[in-house]
């Protein structure tokens, strides 16, 4: 959160729309529902949850989950506030891949907008538009466990995103 601050809130400009969606229902959800404990570092929005079976799918547990600008840890992993265990680092890793796949949608959606624009016919793409620059961050990691799948991997560790952060915190 100290590195460079005033390119990490450009950010904002293809992220933010995205942010007010997933920021309210977590923090409804999380927040005051559940009551967890939560805090900003930078842009994102960390919750410590104490239930760790909301983490399950599959038999599988997983001790953090990555929704963008929101992170939620299983409160045995995470320490104190701020990054400061392996898997906070993680998850908030997840973050930084997800700004730039949210680049890349916003962009996409951006050249179909100044095209339907341009050729007067806005209602056609409209539901394209608005899914790519909403979601298109999530679509790309989603791409990436097709993709292992297909190589004949697991969608959860061959995922490139997930290697990616195995390498980088172990
Ligand atoms: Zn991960």
């Amino acid at each position: 959160m100290n590195k460079f601050p005033k390119r990490y809130f450009l950010t904002l400009i293809w992220t933010f729309h995205t942010n007010l969606i997933v920021w309210s229902i977590s923090y409804l959800l999380f927040g005051l529902i559940l009551s967890c404990k939560h805090f900003w570092t930078g842009l994102v929005l960390q919750f410590q949850i104490d239930k760790d079976y909301l983490l399950k799918f599959k038999n599988k547990k997983f001790t953090g989950l990555n929704l963008g600008h929101t992170v939620i840890i299983v409160s045995r992993k995470a320490n104190k506030d701020g990054i400061d265990t392996s898997i906070e680092k993680h998850e908030h890793g997840h973050a930084e891949q997800w700004e730039g796949n949210c680049l890349f949608s916003f962009l996409i959606a951006s050249v179909v907008f100044s095209i339907s624009i341009f050729v007067g016919n806005l209602n056609a793409f409209l539901y394209f538009i608005l899914f790519v620059w909403f979601f298109g961050g999530y679509v790309i990691y989603f791409c990436r466990s097709v993709q292992a799948w297909i190589r004949g991997e697991n969608i959860y560790s061959g995922n490139a995103d997930e290697e990616s952060m195995r390498a980088q915190f172990k």
